[in-house]
């Protein structure tokens, strides 16, 4: 059995996931480690985020350890708010002020293109890997859909109907940025 940690308290990231984890790997979380500090992620770009958690977790608890950091780059918006994806509607990380700001700059715009882009980075001894994974899809008008966490309710993947608030976690696990990022993580933990 090997054991990972996932740099994350985010259960609905975690969940997602898990449901892609082959049995002989067990997942710890940052609660599981005792880790309850609040890494600071003030890298300027995604990779960078991803790479500051996993580094700090394998300095300051030892353990091998992925971290993942995702941003929403809208189109319209020149790829924004892209790494401040978290943040956009101001330092609180309220997904519903994010949420809304995003429908109030994009309600005269045409273009509703964007993408979801995940980078997981895998800290192991001294050395740190990258695994990229990206979800083409567009915004929607208005919220739809319930479940999932930040954006999913206004974002609809190209090929469905379904935002992904409105999808079985499953699929969005399958189809999702996060998921191709962590399948591509998975394959190198095999060789
Ligand atoms: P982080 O990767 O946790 O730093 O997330 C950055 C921002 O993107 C936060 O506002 C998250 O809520 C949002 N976010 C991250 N992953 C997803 C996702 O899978 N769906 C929707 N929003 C996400």
């Amino acid at each position: 059995m090997t054991t990972l940690v996932f740099a994350t308290n985010n259960q609905n990231k975690l969940r997602e996931v898990q449901a892609l984890m082959p049995d002989h790997i067990q997942l710890k979380s940052l609660q599981d480690i005792g880790c309850h500090e609040d890494i600071v992620e003030d890298a300027d770009t995604i990779e960078g985020n991803a790479i500051l958690k996993a580094k700090y977790i394998k300095e300051h608890y030892g353990y091998d350890c992925f971290a993942d950091d995702t941003g929403l780059e809208v189109a319209a918006l020149n790829g924004a708010p892209g790494v401040y994806s978290a943040r956009y509607a101001g330092p609180q990380k309220n997904a519903d002020d994010n949420i809304d700001k995003l429908l109030i700059a994009l309600a005269v715009r045409f273009d509703r293109k964007a993408r979801f882009k995940t980078v997981i980075a895998f800290a192991k001894a001294e050395e740190i890997y990258t695994f990229e994974g990206i979800c083409e899809g567009e915004i929607t008008k208005e919220r739809r859909g319930d479940g999932g966490f930040g954006y999913d309710p206004i974002f609809k993947p190209n090929g469905y109907q379904a935002t992904f608030a409105e999808m079985a976690l499953a699929l969005k696990s399958n189809i999702g940025h996060r998921g191709k990022a962590m399948k591509i993580f998975l394959d190198f933990m095999a060789q």
